[in-house]
């Protein structure tokens, strides 16, 4: 479909080689392709968007915050065509695309009138007048988890702040990104002010956070490449905001009656497996009271086999396959490598799922007997896989749960809510579900540690994209 960039409000080729197969991970097969940009498309993304910058921050923000409203209406209309396009490129299953991976980022984008009216523009201090001003040309760099949900989570707060965007999208799934730049440029976005520049991380995502007119750089995917980006972007003396990986702990307290607990075991599942378990977010270390492992094994076991993995496009399917050959062999080795250290496998394991010849599927995964340091227990597996770990008090659980080097999201179980309050508060990570407390698309989210730093949704989001000027009066 998308044979050209989107740069300065038009579509032009990219030079920089051989187009970018995309594969539908439940077929295996390539079903389209995107072009492959290198270090003069970026430059040229970049220019344009410095050049835009002057009249669109110059916009009254009630402007560029209406802006980002008619394009959340205008992916609305092509709801349908964007789930079917992600299911493609990701193979979530149909009906959480929908509900997770269509609906969150139109949210996003309707929500800025609401989030900039949130944010002080302009405020006295004194004989002081604080300007908040938008920091510039900012390169945003996207992960494939949740495709569409990532960019929506950058582009909205950045226009809205005034800045200009040159976005490079995951090269595993990269269409919704292109649909986006028509909704974009349909809804009058002037040209130069979004832009998007597909290609890999090596070539097109370093020039990006390389290029000395860019002022920020919004990265979301590994830790790894996270911390590639930060180097680059140093070198410019260039902010960073940074949304990297996960190992996510849910803590089951230990005043929970039998069916509040098995309820919680059965969530917990649930809160892990997620879109494959390739969410950032996903609860993936189950901690329980050691008294109550063994319940806790059986039902998890129980839970997770009730997760067939199958077709996305199917309505019933809850878990679908892993988005490539090289995250499928990831998951399998992290298995392989667990079983050799002596954990034991509840249920699943590294073997292909039953039936499932093609599509790069990995049965659901529970895995026990295993130290809260071992490697299982402590890398980011992005997969169908819940390590359950046993703790001996209150502050053992505090304990394990902030040991790792991750602290992005964290899960507390209680009965007694002020007590879930009091753990949830000594957990370092920045967002904390407790008793399964509803998503809120306004609150902060963001990390601690090794899940990087700044924030992302509401106004939280959107003052990443600001700085401020004083003027003396
Ligand atoms: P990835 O790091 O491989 O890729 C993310 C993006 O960075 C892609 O666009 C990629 O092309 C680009 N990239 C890769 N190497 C680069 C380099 N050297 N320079 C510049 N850009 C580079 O991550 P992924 O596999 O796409 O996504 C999965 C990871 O993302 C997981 O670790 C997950 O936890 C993390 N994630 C974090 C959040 C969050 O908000 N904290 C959200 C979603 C995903």
């Amino acid at each position: 479909m998308p044979q050209r960039i989107y740069v300065d409000g038009e579509w032009l080729p990219a030079s920089g080689g051989a187009a970018i197969q995309v594969v539908n991970p439940a077929t295996e097969e390539p079903f389209d392709e995107v072009p492959r940009s290198g270090p003069k498309d970026v430059a040229r993304a970049v220019e344009a968007a410095a050049a835009a910058l002057p009249a669109w921050s110059a916009r009254p923000v009630t402007e560029r915050a209406g802006l980002c409203a008619a394009v959340a209406a205008a992916l609305g209309e092509r709801a349908d065509e964007l789930t079917e396009t992600i299911v493609n490129e990701l193979g979530m299953p149909i009906k959480l695309t929908r509900a997770i991976q269509v609906g969150s980022p139109i949210r996003t984008f309707m929500s800025m009138p609401e989030v900039a009216a949130a944010v002080a523009f302009e405020e006295p201090m004194g004989s002081s007048v604080v300007y908040r001003d938008p920091v510039g040309v900012v390169g945003a760099i996207t992960p494939w988890n949740y495709p569409l949900h990532q960019i929506a989570a950058k582009v909205a707060p950045a226009l809205t702040a005034g800045c200009t965007v040159v976005l490079k999208p995951s090269e595993v799934t990269p269409l919704d990104a292109f649909v986006l730049a028509e909704v974009m440029h349909e809804v009058g976005i002037p040209a130069g002010v979004f832009n998007v520049v597909s290609g890999t991380g090596p070539e097109a995502g370093e020039a990006l956070a390389a290029h000395p007119l860019v002022d920020m750089v919004s990265f979301t995917g590994s830790t790894r490449a996270g911390r590639r980006v930060a180097e680059l972007a140093a070198a410019g003396v260039r902010r960073t905001a940074l949304e990297l990986g996960g190992k996510s702990a849910n803590v089951l307290l230990d005043d929970l009656g039998d069916a509040a607990f098995e309820d919680a075991v059965r969530k917990g599942v649930a809160a892990c497996y997620l879109n494959s378990g390739q969410t950032c977010s996903a609860l993936t270390r189950l901690l329980v009271p050691r008294e109550r492992l063994q319940d806790a094994e059986r039902i998890a076991a129980d839970e997770a086999v009730t997760y067939t993995p199958g077709d996305p496009r199917d309505p019933a399917t809850r878990l679908g396959p892993l988005v490539s050959a090289v995250q499928r062999e990831r998951v399998r080795a992290h298995l392989r490598a667990a079983a050799e250290d002596g954990a034991t496998i509840l249920t699943g394991g590294p073997d292909a799922p039953d039936g499932l010849e093609r599509g790069y599927y990995v049965r659901p995964t529970v895995i026990t007997a295993v130290t809260p340091e071992s490697r299982i227990a402590q890398e980011e597996i992005f997969g169908p896989v819940l390590v359950i770990l046993p703790y001996d008090g209150e502050d053992e659980a505090v304990r394990i749960a902030n040991g790792t080097p991750y602290g992005l999201a964290a899960g507390v179980r209680a009965a007694d809510q002020d007590r879930a309050r009091r753990v949830a508060r000594r957990l370092r990570a920045g967002q904390i579900r407790i008793n399964d407390g509803a998503h809120n698309g306004l609150a902060p989210f963001g990390g601690f540690k090794q899940s990087g730093y700044g924030r992302e949704y509401g106004r939280f989001g959107l003052e990443e994209f600001l700085t401020t000027t004083s003027v003396q009066l």
